[in-house]
């Protein structure tokens, strides 16, 4: 930890940012450049913390691309000036923001570590406060050569520190909202934070600037496999001139279906061009097409394999591609590729 670290605390909206008005009781936004003030602590882990807010303030399901690319732009203008960024944002899409922001921001050797909570920082038992003093502390240590601990996107949140694009919110009401069920945690916050350092990604270059992708292609759907699903629902989805790629979440290892309709609706579309990727529905393990006659029939008509990754950094991972060319064989082979720790290969 080094003292003469400068952070960024980008506040976006949220549960976290909220405070109650002692004249009426209600819940107002925080005015986040009195951070200091109400949270004196994080001036221990850094001699400069400055703040942008977004106007308007987003409740996070209002979240779209286009707040991503603000996002990184954001960054990219402040990367010089920062040693990491904080993040502020509401819990219920901060796993596919902080996966999207893995794939749009390239050359990243400084945290970006998304925080928020599930009580707002101005009421009692808020989990804001440690939030927030954690994602501090960890966007600003450094090794003793000075590097960045952790130069990746991040989730900080109920004491843990999960890559942002293995996380996935899992609790609507604990503290412990987010889990990486495919990765292991990169750092526990107790008494003091320990790292696991041989799970966080290093860059090759430390001294590589940053660019950012803000090109993303939302032509992307996604289809659950459930018991009763009808020809209608998976035609409309698999055969949607309007999408470029499905993403199928199936059982178990990858299975769906195996009634000769579902797979001619999905040789249809792979014929089409579609990209139909396959991610379980089980929150841990992977997809393996090899293991089931039903799996080894999606492969055969064409399915890619998502492996382990989320659901939230599928998506994500296809917006980026999909944004960054017209060509879809050349998105599906990047697709089984592990461009940002998003996947275990
Ligand atoms: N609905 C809120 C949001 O995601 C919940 C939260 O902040 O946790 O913005």
């Amino acid at each position: 930890m080094t003292s003469s670290s400068s952070l960024l605390l980008i506040y976006t909206g949220g549960t976290i940012g909220m405070r109650q008005d002692a004249s009426d009781q209600t819940l107002k936004p925080f005015d986040f450049s009195q951070i200091l003030d109400v949270v004196p602590e994080i001036r221990k882990f850094a001699t400069r913390i400055d703040s942008v807010t977004f106007n308007p303030l987003i409740d996070s399901s209002d979240v779209d691309p286009g707040i991503w690319q603000k996002l990184a732009e954001i960054i990219r203008d402040n990367y010089e000036q920062y040693d990491g960024f904080v993040i502020l944002h509401g819990t219920d899409t901060m796993a596919y923001s902080a996966s999207a922001l893995s794939f749009m921001l390239d050359g990243l050797t400084k945290p970006v570590i998304f925080t928020g909570s599930q009580l707002p920082i101005g009421v009692p038992r808020t989990d804001g406060r440690e939030n927030l003093i954690s994602s501090v502390e960890i966007a600003c240590a450094k090794d003793s050569e000075g590097h960045a601990l952790v130069p990746e996107v991040c989730i900080c949140f109920g004491s843990q520190l999960l890559r942002g694009n293995r996380s996935v919110k899992v609790n609507a009401e604990a503290f412990k909202a987010f889990q990486s069920p495919n990765y292991p945690k990169l750092a526990e916050a107790g008494i003091s934070i320990r790292y696991n350092t041989e799970f966080i990604r290093k860059p090759l270059d430390w001294y590589q600037g940053i660019s950012i992708n803000t090109r993303l292609d939302t032509r992307v759907s996604i289809l659950k496999i459930h018991p009763g699903i009808t020809h209608s629902a998976v035609r409309y989805f698999l055969c949607d001139p309007g999408t470029r790629a499905v993403i199928l979440e199936t059982y178990g290892a990858g299975n769906a279906p195996s009634a000769p309709w579902f797979i001619d609706t999905l040789e249809e579309a792979c014929r089409q061009g579609k990209i139909i990727v396959n991610v379980t529905q089980c929150l841990t393990g992977a997809v393996d097409m090899g293991i089931y006659a039903t799996g080894k029939s999606l492969e055969k008509a064409g399915v890619i394999n998502g492996h382990d990754a989320t659901t939230e950094s599928t998506l994500a991972k296809l917006f980026y591609l999909l944004g960054k060319s017209p060509e879809n064989q050349w998105v599906k082979d990047m697709l089984v590729r592990n461009l940002k720790g998003e996947i275990t290969k």
